[in-house]
């Protein structure tokens, strides 16, 4: 089942089993789910929700998901596992349990928000195929499918009216352009995890360029995977979600055979 995992990864997995505290936090979209072109039908591959899911009620074992989406949207299409913690919006929104406090924005970035949302709202009515997302701190440019030129003109009209302006931090995803007043990164969320639940290693797996800063924030005996194709500082890489639940139903093992996995 894991054969087609290349052995540098496998045993690194199997290393990382062995830690005291492990922190096992994934991306959503690209990562646990394929990419679909309407983002409220993805789910996450039953295996890979399986395997979170037995990791999560691991002991000395704590899940969580670092996604770019909503808080809320991201409980909608991924369902996760009670005790799984949430950072959403790129580490804008934070769940660490129940008496995590919600995100409120100030009276400035709420401010900054309405100009956000309404240089998008204007490249939406203007461009077809376009459409905004909104979030609590934020609001996203998507143009998967509008034509390559609508899109582009959509992306440099939001640009041109925001880019100037400190209180925006703009963030280029796939086939999306993230407005966010509050500047947060996944790396930022990956350390408030660690810190929160004194984990002692951490796993982390994504696709987009936004999980470079997660990749970045881990520590020598993490290991980062980076699902698909492009530039990444992540010291492991495999090919597509599909090869997910492999990673993750080794990881389970080795942590559930304790030291006896340790070949
Ligand atoms: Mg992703």
């Amino acid at each position: 089942m894991t054969a087609d995992l290349p052995g540098d990864l496998r045993a690194a997995v199997i290393e990382l089993a062995q830690t005291p505290h492990l922190l096992v936090a994934l991306d959503f979209d690209g990562t646990m789910a394929p990419i679909v072109d309407r983002a409220e039908d993805a789910r996450p591959l039953p295996r890979s929700a399986a395997a979170l899911a037995a990791l999560s009620a691991l002991e000395r074992t704590t899940t969580a998901l670092v996604s770019g989406r909503a808080l809320a949207s991201l409980r909608v299409v991924a369902a996760p596992p009670e005790p799984t913690l949430l950072v959403g919006s790129h580490g804008a929104e934070v769940h660490l349990g129940p008496s995590s406090a919600e995100l409120k924005p100030s009276l400035r970035q709420a401010t900054a928000l309405a100009e956000a949302r309404a240089a998008v709202a204007q490249a939406v009515a203007l461009y077809p195929g376009t459409m905004a997302e909104q979030k609590p701190a934020g609001v996203v440019l998507h143009y998967r499918q509008a034509s390559e030129t609508d899109g582009q003109a959509a992306v440099d009209l939001v640009n041109q009216e925001l880019a100037q302006n400190p209180a925006f931090t703009i963030t280029t995803g796939k086939m999306v352009l993230e407005i966010s007043v509050v500047s947060a990164n996944k790396g930022e969320g990956l350390a408030t995890l660690r810190e929160s639940t004194h984990a002692t290693a951490t796993f982390f797996a994504g696709d987009d360029v936004t999980d470079e800063h997660a990749f970045a924030a881990l520590l020598p005996g993490d290991v980062g995977v980076k699902v698909g194709q492009g530039n990444t500082c992540a010291h492991f890489r495999i090919e597509s979600p599909h090869q997910l639940p492999a990673v993750l139903e080794l990881l389970l093992a080795a942590r559930t055979n304790g030291g006896t996995h340790n070949a």
